[in-house]
Formats: structure tokens, sequence, C-alpha cells
């Protein structure tokens, strides 16, 4: 294991801190080392793996196409992107659907489109368009992307960044107001912030931002790249809250867990601002993608996972709240998407992932205070008892 590290280390530029741990097979919500030591997946490769490892019929459907077709680019018609496109129009009741590859791609293309959107359609002057955004967001790593985040690492080092872009606090309805100018193409948000720690808005807050947006003809456009496709017990996390943005930007959990498939979808007047050559991907709905991008639409519904995650969501926040250690700063989230804050003082989030790891379980740190559980959606009762047993175990040694 060591020297397979060594080498990756070697070899591999060093913008990530993995675990000391090599994994070769996967298979529903276990992983195996190359040692043979098997673990329980509570991070699902920050929600890319709803559906579990490697499961059957993703595998059939990726399998069977890539023998059939792979890849066209966009230059033909294949007899897969329809489909696709159309389940997720109709599961996500938007008019039209763009595709990409990564998640920070869609993003991109969001932005693209509220910026034509807000000339053509709101006479915004050229060059003028101004997106708000929120601190503490996450919404991928190119350059445009990191010149809206809050994070310094993000973006030291960078820049310069394009501009027009505003940032808020995150749940201030009030300073959306504020921030809002007749140049304000758009608002893009998380419904919850993954990335900066499973952090939740105000009850309320989605519905506020969703009024001040219509009244100022405002673009809201979700992030729901993690959030998306059950992860917080609806289908789509704005959901909660009953109120229908203008575009979604869906990614992770699309690909099924085996290949990278994005989605922005959007009313119809809004994704119409795209002209044949204003925008494209070689590989963004290539046939092997949309097969599995509509298995896994369908997989979602016929297997009922976000109704899952909402039952079992309420179950794990529910034992994690009668812990009673002063471990334990604060426990968050919706859904299997929740976030546990390790008090400092006691030890970082990445000691604690380490330690849950000799006992078989693999997270991942958040920041450095957060251990983040979001399990493949097919996670089971019994299963989420091992890590509850190993977590408390782990946390019993402090306070
Ligand atoms: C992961 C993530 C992204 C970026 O997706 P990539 O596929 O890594 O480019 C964007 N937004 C949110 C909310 C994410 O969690």
């Amino acid at each position: 294991m060591n020297a397979i590290i060594e080498t990756e280390n070697e070899y591999g530029a060093q913008n990530y801190l993995p675990l000391p741990v090599v994994l070769t097979r996967g298979e529903g919500v276990y992983l195996w080392d190359v040692d043979g030591k098997r673990y329980l997946d509570m991070m699902g490769a920050y929600s890319a793996v709803s559906f579990g490892h490697c499961h059957p019929q993703l595998v059939t459907a990726l399998s069977e196409q890539a023998k059939r077709l792979a890849v066209t680019s966009r230059a033909f018609y294949s007899d897969k992107l329809a489909g696709f496109l159309k389940a997720a129009c109709e599961l996500t009741e938007f008019d039209k659907a763009l595709p990409m590859n990564s998640g920070a791609e869609a993003v991109e293309t969001a932005l693209k489109a509220a910026r034509k959107w807000g000339y053509t359609q709101k006479n915004i002057a050229h060059d003028q368009a101004e997106i708000i955004v929120c601190e503490n967001n996450f919404h991928g790593r190119t350059i445009a992307i990191v010149g809206m985040s809050t994070e310094h690492q993000y973006r030291e080092g960078f820049g310069p960044f394009p501009g027009g872009f505003k940032c808020i606090p995150y749940g201030d309805p009030q300073a959306l107001k504020e921030a809002i100018t007749p140049n304000t193409a758009a608002f893009l948000l998380e419904p919850i912030q993954g990335e900066a720690g499973i952090v939740m808005p105000p009850e309320g807050y989605l519905t506020q931002c969703a009024e001040i947006c219509a009244q100022n003809n405002v673009l809201l456009l979700c992030d729901e790249i993690q959030t998306g496709l059950g992860r917080t017990g609806k289908v789509l996390a704005y959901q909660h809250e009953n109120i229908k943005p203008d575009g979604v930007i869906l990614g992770k959990a699309l690909g099924g867990g085996l290949l990278p498939v994005s989605l922005f979808l959007a009313r119809a007047d809004v994704m119409d601002v795209f002209t044949p050559g204003d925008h494209g991907s070689t590989f963004g709905g290539n046939p092997v993608a949309a097969a599995v991008g509509l298995r896994a639409l369908q997989l979602l519904t016929s297997e009922g996972l976000a109704e899952r995650s909402a039952e079992l969501g309420e179950y794990l926040l529910d034992q994690l709240h009668q812990f009673n250690t002063p471990a334990i700063k604060d426990i968050r989230g919706k859904g299997l998407f929740i976030g546990v804050e390790i008090e400092p003082k006691y030890a970082t989030a990445r000691e604690i992932c380490l330690q849950l790891m000799t006992h078989g379980i693999l997270s991942k740190e958040t920041h450095k205070t957060v251990v983040r559980l979001a399990p493949p959606l097919i996670i089971t009762k019994e299963q989420l008892d091992t890590t509850l047993a190993a977590l408390r175990e782990v946390l019993s040694q402090y306070g």
C-alpha cells in the first residue's frame, strides 16, 4: 500500500491530501483496499456514488452502450441523448437541458446562460451583467468559479478573475434585496452549502429568495450538484420549500458513480439564449453518458432513493443527537447529507476520519472541523448502526 502511495505522490500533483488507504474494489456501500480490508463508505465520493459502487444495472447500461457506440460528439445526433434529456426534464419539471461532463462545466454553462439572458431578455447594457453568489459557496474549481469564492485557499495565487460577481452572506434575504441592481441577471446558490460544512439556511430562506428574484426579474439558479437526486431526502433540495427556481444544475450522482455527467436545466426562455456555436462540449451528452444518466434517473425513482434518504437521514440524525459527548459541537443536515462538527479542542475532523478508517468506516473531513456522513443512498439501517457504533467508540475517548 505504501509503495503505491509513494508513487502517486511522486508522479501526481499534490492537490489532494487523501486518507492513507488504497482502494481496489467496490460493491454497494462497501470498498476494499489492496490488502483485502473492507470498509463501509460513508462518503459516497462527495455524493457522486448515491447508487452504491458498481451498481449492476448501471454497469450494464455503461458496458452495453460502450460496446455499441460511445462517443459521437454533438456534430451528429445519437439515439441516446434525446431520451436522457427528456427524462431529466420530466423528473425536474424544467423545459430544456444542456449536457456537460463535470459539475464545474455545468455551473459555467448556467453562468453563461444567465449573462446572455440578462443581455437579450432584460436589456442589461453590454458587459454589465452581474451575478450574485453567497459567501462560503462552492461551485467548482475553474478560474471564473474560484473567482466567486470567498475561500482564501481556492483563490490565492490564481487571479486575476473575471468580474461581474457580487457576494452576499448566505441565509440573509435582506442582503439579496440590497445587492440587486438593474444589472443583476441571476442569483446562484446551493440550497444547502455542502463544502462549507453542510450549512443549512434558515427556514423560509429559499422561499424569500424566490420571491425577491421574481419581483426583480432576476433568475434564481440552484446548484444541486451535491444536494440533488435524493441526497437530502427530496429529489431536489429546493423542494423542501416548494419553490421552483429558473434553472438547476445537476452533476455528481447523475453519472451513476461511473463517469462524469452533468446538466444545466432551465426554462425554455433561458435555455433558448443559446444558438449553435455559442457553447459546447466534445464529450457532453455522449451516448455512454446519456445511457448511464438515464438509467441513474430511472433507478432514483424505481428504488425510491429520495424517500429512503429522508427516512434513514432522520434516523441517523436522531441517533447522533443522542450521543451526548462534548466532542461534538454541532450536528447538521437533511436526509443522508449530514455534517458532524467536532469540537476543535479535542480533535480535528481529519483525526476522527483517520480513526474511523481503522474501524472500517471511510469518511472525509470538510474544512478542519466537520466529518461528513453522506453514504450511498442504498445503505441499510444496520449499516448505519455499524457506523454509529464506530463513531461512538472513537468519540468516547474525548471529554
Ligand atoms: C462538487 C460540486 C461542484 C463541482 O463539481 P465537479 O464535478 O467537481 O466539477 C459544484 N457545485 C457543488 C455544490 C458541488 O458540490
